[in-house]
């Protein structure tokens, strides 16, 4: 069995096959620090780091590399806006990420450039480019010449004209053709600049992807190219064409893209008033339910976050929590039943399924409950142990190394009903239906838990 990946280059799903050996080289675009991240950040980190963990654990080698963004028009706008320089911004936010990361349990990947420390590959590439008569200099500007690539629309799927019309097209005197973006951006007064053989300027972003994918993975051609649904066009598209142009390969075999995510249906915008960090994601809910939030649905697919999912996510956790808190004598030797094996093959299949998460769970709960069956039928209690020993050891590896979970000694303060009881009071609380949220309060004082409101929500504690 091997793995299977969906691409969205040929779209198609495909067998992985390494370009050399067992090695697989990925790239995925990281953040651009000029903002703190939310959640829809969270996903993408969470689930290339899941698939990252997959392929390690089917016997790959895998080189990572996820960088950085620490120049851009967004974060030059950002400090003009705040007041504050250029490099405050950027130092504070990568703080910020980073934390983040910290937080959310996503180790760093091999290699994390920062675009700001590859300036001078960026300038060779770039003149490398123009001497192929793929780019030019204007005023100042170097740009890349789309119509001098004969594939390009090829990732997005679109013809040269459509994607006319998708661009926003300025009346900009600079470039040749409206398609034409750019690789290197004169600056203007008060941003940040590298010399450079065409004046003072600061590369574009397309341009830092291209090269630090191919500087830090030691290669022409990647693996893997990852990223968001939303950099397809013109983000990947605009890495593809100069890598391309430039190498005259490949220059990635395989692209994944991740669904993006909604808040209650809408896109999440800070003007809705529906933006949620990091950090305020991680105040209402622990890091172990919004990693099995993500990996109930399927990389690909759009995810819509909402508070009601979260009382399902809560129900999962607690089922998987309680097998991890039996107490299993630990001197007892584990042993694999024939029903253990054959669950993890089955978790395999959908895993090597474009990553199918949803249905690896699926499985993973079958486990647990054959497991459950068992143990309470009659029979060798020596055996059983042994039998529940293998179970709780294949799914906590599966956990811990794949999915960075940690469930181990997760007894929570609150039963599950208590739990459910306080969501549901919040589920009521957001439909306006006070009746029913003070009958919960009610409830859930007769059980000896005090439940306040505050501006940061509800919050409770013991009576
Ligand atoms: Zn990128």
């Amino acid at each position: 069995m091997s793995v299977k990946i969906y691409n969205s280059l040929s779209k198609k799903k495909e067998e992985l096959v390494p370009i050399k050996d067992k090695t697989i080289n990925i790239y995925s675009c990281g953040v651009t620090v000029y903002d703190k991240c939310h959640i829809g950040h969270a996903r993408s980190l969470y689930i290339f780091d899941v698939i990252k963990n997959y392929l390690k654990y089917r016997g790959y080698k895998v080189n990572f590399v996820r960088n950085i963004t620490d120049v851009d028009d967004k974060i030059i706008k950002k400090a003009n806006d705040l007041k504050k320089t250029f490099d405050e911004v950027v130092r504070e936010n990568i703080l910020l990420y980073e934390n983040d990361l910290k937080s959310l349990g996503i180790p760093k990947a091999d290699f994390e450039p920062r675009a700001t420390e590859n300036i001078p590959e960026m300038i060779e590439y770039i003149k490398a480019l123009i001497e192929k008569g793929y780019a030019y200099e204007s005023h100042g500007d170097v740009y890349f010449s789309v119509r001098k690539f004969k594939d390009y629309g090829k990732l997005s799927g679109q013809s040269i004209d459509k994607m006319l019309e998708a661009v926003r097209i300025e009346e900009d005197k600079r470039k040749k053709d409206p398609l034409d973006f750019a690789l290197w951006k004169k600056s203007k007064e008060n941003e940040p600049f590298w010399e450079s053989p065409w004046g003072k300027g600061r590369p574009g972003w397309h341009i830092e992807c291209s090269v630090m994918s191919m500087k830090y993975l030691k290669c022409e051609t990647l693996d893997i190219h990852a990223g968001g649904r939303d950099l397809v066009f013109p983000h990947h598209e605009n890495e593809i064409t100069q890598s391309e142009a430039l190498t005259g390969k490949p220059f990635a075999k395989y692209w994944i893209h991740h669904g993006l995510l909604t808040i209650n249906g809408q896109k999440m915008a800070k003007s809705l008033g529906n933006f949620i960090t990091v950090q305020d994601a991680l105040k209402k809910y622990d890091v172990n339910d919004l990693k099995m939030f993500f990996l109930m649905s399927h990389y690909a697919s759009p995810i819509d976050f909402t508070q009601e999912k979260f009382l399902e996510v809560k129900k999962v956790l607690y089922k998987f929590g309680s097998l991890f808190n039996q107490e299993v004598p630990v001197t007892t030797e584990a042993a694999k039943a024939p029903f253990v094996e054959e669950k993890l093959r089955q978790f395999e299949e959908a895993m090597d399924d474009d990553f199918n998460t949803p249905k690896a769970l699926g499985v993973l709960f079958e486990l647990l409950s054959e497991t459950t069956k068992m143990f309470n039928q009659t029979g060798n209690e020596k055996d059983k142990f042994r039998f529940l020993l293998g179970a709780i050891n294949a799914i906590q590896k599966i956990f811990k190394e794949i999915f960075g979970l940690n469930l181990v000694g997760r007894k929570g303060e609150l039963t599950q009903e208590q739990e459910f009881l306080l969501q549901d009071r919040i589920n009521a609380k957001n439909k306006k239906d006070f009746k029913r949220s003070d009958e919960l309060r009610d409830q859930l004082k007769i059980m000896g838990i005090i439940v306040e409101d505050g501006k940061d929500g509800q919050k409770w504690r013991r009576a």
